[in-house]
């Protein structure tokens, strides 16, 4: 078509001849193919041809037996480029990244495990009611450099924990955030600001908000930057939760709130108490009710639930406050305009798109039923006792998600299905895997 014609001239004239077509697995992982720019009108009339079990290979390349893949007889999805989102990649000379859509051959729809197509009903179910969800973004990660010896070959860039949040260049000798920041302001990612988080080797980086779509678009994109950034130095940047024994887990928090109809923040009400709507208080109230089976989106590894617990400024209990950090739903203090809540239970192993998804379903359902929440938590959180505890463990979240039938309806009944598939033969294949801890308790002494 002529628009495709129109990139290609476009793209020609800023010397891309390669569209590297990027697109987010079921469980997040970045799948790609390059493309010759002469080849891109067939890429976008025909879409790319992937087989569809591999499209649920795990990390580490086993496959898993999920509906339409190896049943089916390992049959194709086509991925069609989403043109609007090309982008020059900064550290790839000639290479334009390309976000796609995963479709079925067979009907030309999306297919039912298409995280963005998953996150555009999400969306499109809030729209019948009214609101368009607004997303903000935060990420936190640890840079990690070559160590033979070290876990899977990698420590921390640097281990002066605890002296160092926020306070960049102690932690960070060698500018490794400026480098960092400077290599995606290209990317057009809304990369507002970065800083050293509070341990060694850790750093948050913000995004501006936006529509849901764009907004999960721009975190998956920005943590395949971030590691091929950080490849090109050598080093291993990883989003894991819980990376580190001995250093606290990264975060991936989200700042919701929706504009009305009226094209207004439909969380601010400056007549009601604390100056937060009904939607406000119904949202976080659908945050906490679906909290357990969210988590299972939120948190999406065996490794996610060792970031959790008490004193982590990560969440351990399901409860809110009010500018909180200690509470597993937060709600900034601005207000107005920025009226907003963040969600902090998600942690940065989680696939943007499921953890956004996730979180405006449990809120639209919040909203529609006019749940209230209790209280605002006053104080610090920890306390055992107070509210309920989050899932310990992937299987019970996991079981939570099949139980929590409201939740599992708007998310759909074929994306459930062949999301639980690939956790829980992920959870399989971890139980039975021998691992250190086993033969350190219990190799001598048993
Ligand atoms: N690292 C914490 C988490 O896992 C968050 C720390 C912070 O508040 O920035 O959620
Ligand atoms: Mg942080
Ligand atoms: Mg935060």
């Amino acid at each position: 078509s002529s628009a495709v014609r129109r990139h290609m001239e476009r793209l020609a004239a800023e010397g891309v001849d390669v569209v590297r077509v990027t697109y987010p697995d079921l469980i997040g992982t970045e799948r790609a193919r390059d493309v010759l720019l002469d080849e891109l009108p067939s890429a976008c009339e025909h879409g790319l041809a992937f087989c569809r079990a591999v499209y649920h290979t795990t990390p580490r390349g086993g496959t898993v037996p999920v509906p339409g893949g190896l049943d089916a007889g390992l049959p194709d999805v086509r991925v069609l480029p989403d043109l609007r989102t090309l982008t020059a990649l900064p550290w790839e000379p000639g290479v334009a990244g390309c976000l796609g859509d995963v479709t079925d051959p067979a009907t030309g729809l999306p297919a039912p495990e298409s995280p963005r197509d998953l996150l555009r009903a999400v969306s499109a179910r809030c729209a019948q009611h009214g609101l368009r969800p607004v997303i903000g973004p935060e990420l936190e990660y640890f840079l990690c450099e070559a160590a033979p010896g070290g876990a899977g070959g990698w420590r921390r860039y640097s281990d002066t924990d605890g002296a160092v949040y926020t306070a960049g260049l102690r932690g960070d000798p060698d500018n490794h955030l400026l480098r960092t920041l400077r290599g995606l302001r290209d990317l057009d990612l809304g990369v507002s600001s970065g800083n050293h988080e509070f341990d060694g080797g850790q750093f948050e980086i913000n995004l501006t908000h936006s529509d849901a779509l764009a907004a999960a678009d721009r975190a998956f994109r920005f943590k395949a930057a971030v590691k091929e950034l950080a490849r090109k130095e050598g080093r291993l940047a990883t989003f894991m939760a819980k990376p580190f024994n001995e250093a606290g887990g990264s975060g991936f928090h989200l700042h919701l709130s929706c504009v009305d109809e009226a094209g207004g923040n439909a969380f601010a009400d400056p007549a009601a108490p604390h100056g937060l709507s009904a939607t406000a208080r119904h949202a976080v109230a659908g945050v906490l009710a679906h909290a357990p089976a969210l988590a299972a989106l939120a948190n999406p590894t065996v490794n996610s639930y060792k970031r959790f617990g008490p004193d982590t400024l990560a969440p351990w209990l399901v409860d809110w406050g009010l500018d909180n950090r200690s509470a597993m739903v937060r709600v900034p203090p601005e207000r107005g305009a920025g009226t907003r809540i963040e969600s902090r239970l998600g942690d940065a192993s989680a696939n943007p798109y499921l953890l956004v998804a996730g979180t405006v379903a449990a809120a639209l359902l919040g909203v529609l039923a006019g749940a209230e929440p209790p209280a605002p938590l006053e104080g610090y959180g920890y306390d055992a006792g107070r509210s309920a505890v989050l899932p310990a463990t992937l299987p019970a979240a996991l079981d939570a998600l099949e139980a929590d039938t409201e939740l599992t309806e708007v998310l759909g009944k074929d994306f459930t299905t062949a999301y639980l598939a690939y956790k829980r033969d992920e959870v399989a294949r971890f139980h039975r895997h021998v691992t250190d801890w086993e033969f350190s308790e219990y190799a001598e002494h048993l």
